[in-house]
């Protein structure tokens, strides 16, 4: 059976290009990219290429790029890397509640180190307001870091207007864009960032590789000490296969990015579409506009997300309820919670993300197999049954 690959915003399928870039590191070009000696040399002619394919890709200088483990690490790093290196000067963060773990968690440690932290709220399409921002500044705050798109709902945040109020108040600003970079244009000068994280396997590049973007004069301790890789910022070898594999693959993205857009984007509206058309009390999460184009989240009232999973699965067909690391536990995700949704509106939600080489037959099939699943689910549910009686 052919199976139907709709999580993409859990991780990507490496593509050829990537994986094409990366074989000769794993052979010819084994080299350790600090040796003196021409292997060694190698390597680091190959990450020093991949590095600024990563810079050109986002508008920024070579020196600016950090190569780390994944999104986390660069959240991580921005994050405490930043409140530490400015203790001095304050002890309070800014972010919003619908961050990615590796965000909210980082902000939730830092609390018990003494830092104090803003969680702002978000609208019902998870939009954060700029004058919130503005109005949760202190004469203490040393960082703003709020998401470019969330991983969940698909809904882009207004970066550019969050960024001028930062730099209207000289605190430094982090954007988590690992489900931007890729997928919509980023640019680190136009969206006025100070800071940056991405992750390769969120565009078909290697899972254990991402990026930091640090703008030049930007004061960020070091996260990971030892040797003086990174040029001095971020100690241990290289991973030279993963890097070259990210970069081919982001170059391969960017290159595509406004027709792959485009393309995503209709089959995104017409999944959107055919689900609300043919299900009835359904309704879609995020933002109907600035929302990402491989993202698709509805809540389907009276039913369990994991069920309806398990059924799409069988189906061959891979979605999620929620983010990869909310599947698994029976807390309803934080971001439906944050845009107002009921615990039990939350626990029948459906995320399909798209990618480049998602089909409209593909998405034909879902719209097909997935009403199916909801008429049987809902015909073996009380609380639908007790909802349809009282209809009466
Ligand atoms: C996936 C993701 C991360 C984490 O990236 P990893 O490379 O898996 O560590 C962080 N933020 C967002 C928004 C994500 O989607």
């Amino acid at each position: 059976m052919n199976r139907i690959y709709l999580d993409n915003a859990a991780t990507t399928a490496i593509c050829p290009e990537a994986l094409a870039a990366m074989l000769p590191c794993f052979g010819e070009h084994f080299g350790n990219a600090s040796s003196i000696h021409s292997t060694g040399r190698d390597a680091r002619k190959l990450l020093e290429e991949a590095r600024r394919t990563v810079a050109d890709a986002l508008g920024a200088k070579p020196a600016e790029i950090y190569f780390t483990s994944g999104g986390s690490e660069s959240d991580n790093w921005a994050i405490k890397g930043t409140a530490f290196a400015n203790r001095k000067k304050g002890n309070h963060i800014i972010t919003s509640q619908i961050e990615h773990h590796a965000v909210l968690h980082t902000c939730q440690w830092l609390e018990k180190q003494g830092f104090e932290v803003t969680y702002l709220p978000v609208d019902e399409y998870g939009l954060v307001n700029p004058a919130d921002v503005e109005a949760a500044i202190t004469d203490k705050t040393i960082l703003i870091t709020i998401m470019a798109a969330n991983n969940e709902i698909g809904t882009i945040e207004p970066i550019p207007e969050i960024s001028k109020i930062a730099k209207a108040h000289k605190i430094p600003f982090h954007c988590d864009a690992v489900q931007a970079v890729g997928a919509i244009p980023v640019n680190v000068d136009s969206w006025n960032v100070d800071m940056l994280s991405l992750s390769g396997h969120k565009f078909h590049g290697p899972k254990g590789v991402g990026a930091l973007y640090i703008r030049t004069g930007t004061k960020v301790d070091q996260f990971m000490h030892g040797g003086a890789q990174e040029r001095g910022k971020r100690a241990t070898t290289e991973n030279v296969p993963g890097i070259v594999g990210t970069a081919a693959a982001l170059k391969k993205a960017i290159d595509n990015l406004e027709e792959n857009g485009i393309r995503e984007t209709y089959l995104r509206d017409k999944l959107i579409k055919g689900i609300l058309d043919t299900i009835p009390y359904t309704r879609l999460n995020g933002h109907p506009l600035y929302r990402l184009p491989n993202n698709v989240n509805v809540s389907i009232q009276y039913i369990e997300g994991e069920a309806m999973l398990l059924r799409l699965d069988l189906a061959g067909i891979a979605g999620s309820s929620g983010s990869a690391c909310t599947s698994g536990s029976l807390d309803p995700s934080h971001v439906l919670l944050a845009i107002g949704l009921p615990h039990e509106v939350a626990h029948g939600s459906l995320r399909l993300s798209l990618t480049d080489t998602t089909t409209e037959e593909e998405v034909d099939e879902v719209l097909r197999v997935l009403p199916k699943i909801v008429e049987t689910l809902r015909s073996m549910s009380p609380m639908f049954d007790d909802f349809i009686h009282n209809q009466k």
